[in-house]
């Protein structure tokens, strides 16, 4: 056996065989590796060039498509972002840029590259007001069906072209279903109708009643067959204001304040609730809740919300009490008192933005708002309320990534005649 030598790195312990010390230069394999991914550093720093993809180009339409093209990582590349996110451009698009962008996602789609095209129409259905009825064609004839959320203002030819084809392809029933909930036109709704009164055959192979399938649209049927829907049309989102909490932020007189601190405390975890959403009732922004009463605070457990629907009972006073109804959820790990992420109030924006504008959460826009359709990161989750069983009404949600930098979305819920809040959550 040969005798180990020291490793020649100052300030390392370890010894090593002759045989190592003759590949590395007398160092240790760890230290070898280190001195190597150092040097790759120093290389990479020195060489990298900055590259701006949109030197010189102005029209917006070429912009979003620089933007949405994939690149490979170079770490010799540093790419200069664009001055505007992608949802800035898009809300300047004219009726004639949507449309030469919703040209270019066809021949995207003619290509295969469904990605790539369904980023550019997700962005056109959420940020514009555009309808895609062109390139929803060529995406049908590919048999593409999902994101359903596309198809929502398909015409009758392609919603007849669905229902067609519901009955008769399993392999794509439930996208198929997504894309017809999405449509919820008045055939749709009699379709779901009679489908909830008596269930087609294929309905035994779905985890869910086909009906269901409307709550991932933000609707559901009435007990007399109607649409109801479980949102509200009117949004605005919200922008974070002042530093971190901890410090002595006035409080504000906005219409809608998010995530202020409180002092009651959750039951469960001992922790401090927050409200989630505190609405100035009879401010004209939130008019379109129409609730009668001054405020509405929607309370959450920052922590234990993670794991289980949290329900609050409100008085329109703006006063909340912990519900009867809270049962503890199955999983529920311990939490360290102080150990609550550091939390940016947010307070709502004077602009009113469209219905879908925060409804695609893989749009890497903030999606904080109050009112318009969720967010929903996983199925939509739309709670029962726990008092008279109906479906709660979608009031607002917070994106964490906004509010902390953090990852997942709370989402607030109200039943106006029993007067009971919830808020749950979903992550990735
Ligand atoms: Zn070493
Ligand atoms: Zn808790
Ligand atoms: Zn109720």
């Amino acid at each position: 056996m040969s005798e180990r030598v020291a490793c020649q790195n100052s300030g390392c312990s370890a010894t090593i065989l002759p045989t190592t010390a003759l590949k590395t230069g007398g160092t240790c394999m760890p230290c070898y590796q280190k001195k190597l991914a150092l040097e790759k550093e120093a290389y990479i720093l020195q060489n990298r060039k900055d590259v701006d993809w949109y030197k010189g180009i102005i029209d917006p339409v070429e912009v979003l498509k620089i933007m949405h093209t994939p690149r490979k990582y170079n770490p010799l590349v540093r790419e200069l972002p664009y001055h505007k996110s992608a949802q800035e451009l898009y809300h300047q698009l004219t009726k004639a840029d949507c449309e030469r962008l919703e040209t270019y996602a066809i021949s995207l789609i003619d290509q295969e590259d469904f990605d790539q095209a369904e980023t550019i129409l997700l962005s056109l259905v959420c940020f514009t007001d555009a309808r895609i009825e062109r390139a929803l064609h060529a995406f049908f004839h590919k048999g593409m069906y999902y994101p359903g959320i596309l198809y929502k203002e398909a015409s009758p030819a392609i919603r007849d072209e669905l229902i067609h084809l519901v009955e008769r392809d399993p392999a794509n029933r439930n996208h198929l279903l997504l894309a017809l909930a999405w449509i919820g036109d008045e055939v749709v709704v009699r379709l779901f109708a009679k489908w909830k009164k008596g269930p087609p055959v294929w309905a035994s192979n779905l985890y869910v009643p086909p009906e269901n399938y409307a709550h991932e649209a933000g609707w559901e049927l009435d007990q007399d067959g109607q649409k109801r829907l479980l949102f509200h049309l009117e949004s605005y989102n919200f922008e974070v204001y002042g530093e971190k909490i901890g410090g002595s932020e006035p409080v504000n007189a906005a219409a809608v304040v998010a995530l202020q601190p409180d002092d009651q405390c959750c039951p469960w975890c001992q922790s401090k609730l927050r409200v989630l959403i505190d609405c100035h009732l009879q401010d004209p922004l939130v008019r379109f809740l129409k609730l009668s009463g001054e405020r509405l605070r929607i309370a959450a457990c920052i922590h234990c919300n993670c794991y289980g629907t949290v329900f609050t009972k409100v008085e329109l006073d703006g006063s909340y009490s912990w519900s009867e109804f809270n049962t503890v959820p199955e999983f529920l790990p311990e939490t360290e008192l102080d150990e609550g992420l550091p939390l940016r109030t947010m307070r709502i924006s004077g602009r009113s933005i469209g219905t879908y504008e925060g409804a695609c959460w893989t749009l890497e826009a903030p999606t904080s708002q109050i009112g318009g359709h969720p967010a929903w990161i996983q199925d939509a989750e739309y709670p029962a309320c726990p008092c008279c069983s109906e479906t709660m009404e979608f009031i607002g949600q917070i994106d964490m990534e906004q509010a902390a930098d953090s990852e997942g979305i709370y989402y607030a819920f109200l039943c106006r005649a029993c007067l009971i809040a919830a808020v749950n959550y979903q992550q990735t």
